[in-house]
């Protein structure tokens, strides 16, 4: 039975259509279980039914009508309770419907098995007898592994539905798709699409122009593969024996081979650009020897798919050097880096659109913090085809429209402008303090990582810089930066926001978020090394970096420096020793050093309850609420699939910031929240209502969070969130916190996305 799923599931792969993938599941699967008929159902949510798609045994003609409305008979029962039902006389089973349009009448034996992806019941596949019959146990397993195969099918199917509507006549080709996380705002542009290095057979087909000199650059290619596997050769060959080194004059072999080179050129010359011709090439060949029967030859075909890959990267290397960005970019991918992103002039960077990742990726911090709308974990979008099209994204929907036709490219181009309206309209806020109208008053700062943000968050009134993520700084270099540089821009920036403070926090890098110049393979990164674990690692590294920012430090004294995911007692000691020695260092060395104000990110659950003895040894606490979300609830915060669960106005993580909060005023420390909740508005309601002392957000939520703290009494969100400590769920709690907002007539920050 295997064998026959494995090749049903290839023979699905290879269909072309929904459709086709149909009527080949009904077909193969009515044959596989000798049974007289297999049937899908699809679930039509608009409508509330399940609508017969596919059958061979029922009557052909019932394909497309035959709908049965949601929970109907013993389909709708399997796709209620999301489970299979397997009965032996169907008529006899008190759920049992007859419809007369699929001619069903004679048969009794019946199984019904839910098509289910991410928790969204998309269909039923249903097998019937005429007779009585109970399908045995390896027959519904059979049927519940295929039903899962199904499920990723149909998501595949309606990416090439999608692909197909965008091949045919532009005008009706308008297409929405949604994704799972957003960073707020509207925009419109083209979109241009970003590899990851590992996608050799997800590389699309590209007209060119001038394919002299595309050949040109594929030859280079080679020539530079070749050279460098000739080095590999010499430096491996003290480590290896001469059997394993064989792999590299395989690979100089292969490379000089016809096939791969001339099949390559040959498809250049046809007018396709070298990344498709290469993925057309390599795919073929690779294909060729994977059919051998002589295993030796069969493995090779390995060879030649890593062979493919090499040289992909070489050529993608080149084309980030020379990308040509328009004026509106829409950059899209299956997952965007944040260096793709910061290669991107900003002044020319619109949008963004993946298909993974999520809200709080570091891209779409980046994102917010920069004021780009973007729209994440669209899961059926086909980057790879959507090259040079028009895009519109909208972050307050988690819509992505693609091909807008005119009149709806006019109401988002209006869209955009209102929305550039409303943000002028809050402009007189700038310079009044976010205060309560029964005077509890809060500091409301900025996140920062960038000259362009940090310059446009001086001109709009905040009371300082709450975080600066010094690693983005890190990205933009192909090495680590030194002292010197660093010093350079960290007086900068305290120069810039003087005498307003400045929080730097030292390098967090790992995670998400490794170095191109320092790789960290991991197999669980997030709770590997990254933040202050490398820093304590690297004293060297971090020492560089605590006497730049001291010397900044010097020079201005707005200076506070903070670190990065604490989790120990003993790691903040560690952490200030070095500071001390750098102090010292830079004293020995004639520098005059001020003492700065020290802090700590609360954002690893044992530091909340560890957070008596950390924060007495510091200044002030941040609250990263970003990694403490996704720490207590163990929901990766880049995870798409996971994204449902990621929620901080979860009931565990408001209480773990409530005690973080209380613990560390009674010590006198001011403690402040720095994650993305301080600018989403139902969050930074209930913040309000803990007492924080400030919050610290990207600058585009800036003036809406403060209109809403100057129209909110401080006792009514001290209220409110007395109320809402009582609710078990994220959900109830957030649509409490909704509704508050709207009773006080401030739907208007309700468009701020998440
Ligand atoms: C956080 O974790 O909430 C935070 C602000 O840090 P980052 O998002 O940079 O990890
Ligand atoms: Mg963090």
């Amino acid at each position: 039975m295997l064998d026959t799923l494995r090749r049903i599931v290839q023979d699905i792969n290879a269909t072309r259509d929904l459709s086709e993938a149909l009527n080949l599941i009904v077909a193969e699967v009515k044959a596989a279980l000798h049974t007289d008929v297999c049937s899908v159902y699809m679930t039509d949510y608009n409508r509330g039914e399940y609508v017969l798609m596919a059958t061979d045994g029922l009557r052909p003609g019932a394909v497309g009508k035959v709908r049965l409305k949601f929970g109907q008979g013993l389909t709708g029962l399997a796709a209620s309770r999301a489970e299979p039902i397997n009965v032996e006389n169907a008529p006899a089973h008190p759920a049992f419907r007859y419809v007369a349009a699929t001619g069903e009448a004679p048969f009794h034996g019946f199984i019904g098995v839910p098509v289910i992806r991410r928790r969204r019941v998309l269909g039923v596949l249903v097998a019937q007898q005429r007779e009585q019959r109970k399908y045995s146990a390896d027959e519904e397993s059979f049927l519940v592994t295929l039903a899962a195969q199904l499920a990723g099918c149909i998501n595949q199917a309606e990416i090439r539905q999608v692909l197909a509507r965008l091949d045919g006549d532009a005008l009706s080709g308008t297409l929405f798709l949604e994704g799972v996380a957003s960073a707020r705002g509207l925009a419109i542009g083209e979109a241009v699409v970003v590899f990851p290095a590992t996608a050799l057979d997800r590389v699309p087909d590209k007209d060119i122009a001038n394919p002299e000199a595309e050949a040109a650059r594929f030859r280079q290619a080679v020539a530079a593969e070749l050279a460098e596997l000739q080095r590999l050769n010499e430096r491996m060959r003290l480590l290896l024996s001469p059997g394993d080194r064989a792999l590299f004059d395989a690979y100089a072999l292969l490379l000089s081979s016809d096939s791969l080179v001339n099949g390559t050129l040959e498809r250049i010359y046809a007018g396709n650009w070298a990344p498709g011709a290469l993925r057309a090439t390599v795919l073929e060949y690779a294909n060729i020897f994977m059919e051998m029967d002589d295993p030796y030859l069969r493995e090779r075909s390995a060879d030649i798919l890593d062979l493919g890959q090499r040289l992909l990267d070489r050529l993608h290397e080149e084309q980030v050097v020379n990308r040509h960005y328009p004026d509106h970019t829409i950059l899209m991918g299956e997952e965007i880096s944040v260096s793709q992103l910061l290669d991107v002039p900003p002044e020319k960077l619109k949008g963004l659109v993946s298909v993974r990742g999520t809200g709080t990726s570091h891209v779409a911090l980046l994102a917010r913090g920069l004021g780009i709308p973007a729209v994440f974990g669209v899961s059926n979008l086909p980057p790879g085809r959507l090259n040079g099209r028009e895009v519109a994204v909208d972050g307050y929907t988690m819509r992505v429209c693609i091909q807008p036709s005119p009149p709806l490219r006019q109401e988002y181009l209006k869209l955009i402008a209102e929305e550039a309206e409303l943000s002028r309209g809050l402009q007189h806020l700038r310079d009044l303090p976010a205060e309560t109208p029964d005077g509890y008053r809060l500091e409301l700062h900025a996140n920062s990582g960038l000259f362009a943000d940090i310059a446009a968050a001086r001109n709009s009134g905040v009371e300082g810089v709450g975080l600066y993520r010094s690693e983005l700084h890190f990205f933009l270099r192909d090495r680590f930066p030194g002292e010197e540089e660093q010093a350079t821009l960290y007086t900068r920036v305290l120069r810039i926001m003087d005498p307003h403070p400045v929080v730097l926090r030292t390098l967090d890098v790992g995670g998400d978020k490794p170095l191109p110049y320092f790789p960290i393979n991991e197999q669980n990164p997030f709770l590997g090394w990254r933040g202050i674990r490398i820093s304590l690692d690297q004293p060297d590294l971090f020492k560089t970096q605590l006497r730049a920012m001291l010397r900044a430090g010097s020079v201005y004294a707005n200076l506070a420096i903070l670190f990065p995911m604490i989790s120990s007692v003993g790691e903040l000691r560690e952490a200030l020793e070095l500071l001390r020695c750098a102090q010292v260092e830079l004293q020995e060395n004639g520098v005059p050093v001020r003492t700065p104000r020290v802090g700590i990110m609360v954002e690893v659950p044992s530091a909340v309850y560890q957070i008596d003895t950390l924060v007495r040894m510091v200044d002030f606490a941040s609250v990263g609420s970003n990694d403490l979300t996704q720490y207590l609830l163990a929901v990766d915060r880049n995870n798409d699939r996971v994204a449902k669960l990621y929620d901080p106005l979860h009931p565990a993580v408001l209480a773990a910031i409530r005690h973080v909060v209380e613990r560390g005023q009674a010590a006198g420390r001011p403690i402040g929240i720095c994650g993305e909740m301080a600018g989403d508005p139902a969050s930074a309601l209930l913040l309000l209502g803990m007492g924080v002392d400030s919050l610290s957000m990207n600058l585009g939520s800036l003036l809406k969070i403060k209109w809403m703290i100057r129209s909110i009494r401080y006792a009514a969100a001290q209220e409110l969130l007395a109320e809402v400590m009582t609710f078990d769920n994220a959900a109830a709690i957030r649509s409490r916190a909704t509704l508050f907002l709207e009773q006080q007539g401030l739907s208007g920050l309700l468009r701020v996305g998440r």
